[in-house]
């Protein structure tokens, strides 16, 4: 069986912080992601006129302004902001027998990323020590042995350590990780934290030039007939080459059902809010969180989409005498769901673990524990 001082569960923004954090004060970290790629519910496909441009199917947006947490991450990891493009009218879809133009107030301080925020997995996970992040490796199970904790993956393999960190959505470790001597009061807790966006599918859809921007339009639409609810402007920052993204409104039932219709029914609506030139794509990206089995859970699936509020301090606290955390982002107790409360969580859990080393010093616990 390996053996190391900390594991930390998952490889989303929250993880990849914890680990930096905790390798920054000197602890052995492993890292064990279940994906065959770290980044979580971030994900950047590179595209544009020489396939560098970089267009985001997960979160899109920060507001550093609002943020102070992304704002001293994004100078560390050196990545710069530059605002959403909003300039011009918005497209009222389904507001009327035609579709409307109308300028809508936009959100003070919405800010994109050089780079997406695929800029800050790639900055935080070079970082880290290369050899730290296992892929592949989802853990099926955290067992207390006589002097620590036993992480169980998928395949059989075993790794002993001190402590754990749970870097995993709260809903998929209440339904797919077996912890034993864990708390009901706490697993209910769990169950009704909801994962923000993780039944959201998005599509992004790629175009030569940014042609909406020249006829006054802000590419941004408020739709009540969908199938996009809501489009935006996701053009490169240089502007030359064009992209929109826009969030499905279809139920995932419905979008696996029958994918073909609802690419359909995304082009058609393209033309009515923005004419015929949308007619022609170079490509539309359709990415379905809620197919994504370690971010998605079954409750997910089964109640409406909801933003997590602030959770009860029992979410940052330690368990199994300090030696297992959970750090996503819907533990944080500033901006939970969202990429700021993912650097908070993992900031924070990892000095508050770092604490409770200071009196346990790490080292294996006492065989009476768990
Ligand atoms: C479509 C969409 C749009 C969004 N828009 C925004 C936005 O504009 N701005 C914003 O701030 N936020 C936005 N968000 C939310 C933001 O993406 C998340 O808050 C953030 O990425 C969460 O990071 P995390 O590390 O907490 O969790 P995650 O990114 O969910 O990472 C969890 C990781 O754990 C892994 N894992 C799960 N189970 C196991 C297991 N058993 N073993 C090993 N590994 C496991 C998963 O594979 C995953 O890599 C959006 C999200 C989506 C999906």
């Amino acid at each position: 069986m390996q053996e190391t001082e900390i594991v930390v569960v998952g490889a989303g923004i929250a993880g990849l912080t914890a680990t930096l954090c905790l390798q920054r004060a000197g602890k052995r970290v492993a890292l064990l992601e279940g994906a065959d790629r770290s980044g979580g519910r971030v994900r950047s496909i590179n595209g544009g006129l020489d396939g560098t441009a970089r267009f985001d199917t997960g979160p899109a947006w920060v507001w550093p302004r609002w943020q102070p947490h992304v704002q001293r991450w994004l100078e560390d990891l050196s990545i710069r902001p530059f605002a959403q493009f909003e300039g011009g009218e918005a497209v009222l879809d389904g507001f009327g027998p035609q579709v409307i133009r109308q300028h809508l107030p936009g959100q003070d301080g919405i800010s994109r990323l050089s780079g997406g925020p695929s800029a800050i997995v790639e900055g935080l996970e070079d970082r880290i020590r290369p050899e730290t992040i296992k892929f592949n490796a989802q853990v099926l199970a955290i067992d207390t042995v006589d002097d620590g904790l036993c992480v169980q993956m998928r395949g059989g393999d075993q790794i002993h350590c001190a402590k754990v960190v749970l870097a995993t959505p709260l809903r998929i470790i209440a339904e797919q990780i077996r912890i034993n001597a864990i708390e009901p009061e706490l697993r209910n807790l769990m169950q009704r934290t909801p994962t923000w966006m993780a039944q959201q599918a998005k599509a992004v859809i790629l175009y030569q030039a940014p042609f909406w921007r020249e006829r006054g339009l802000s590419g941004r639409v408020a739709s009540r007939t969908g199938p996009l609810v809501e489009i935006h402007d996701h053009s490169p920052e240089d502007a030359k080459s064009g992209a929109l993204f826009g969030f499905v409104g279809w139920p995932h039932e419905d979008r696996r059902r029958d994918p073909g219709a609802l690419r359909t029914a995304i082009g058609e609506q393209l033309v009515r809010c923005f004419g015929s030139e949308a007619a022609h794509p170079q490509d539309v990206i359709l990415q379905d969180w809620a197919t994504e089995s370690l971010i998605c859970s079954k409750i997910d699936l089964d109640e409406p989409p909801e933003h997590p509020d602030i959770g009860p301090e029992l979410l940052r606290r330690g368990y199994l005498s300090d030696r297992l955390w959970f750090v996503a982002s819907e533990t944080a107790s500033i901006s939970p769901g969202l990429i700021e409360g993912a650097l908070v969580a993992g900031e924070t859990t990892a000095m508050r673990l770092l604490e409770s080393c200071q009196t346990d010093n790490c080292l294996p616990a006492p065989s009476s524990v768990g």
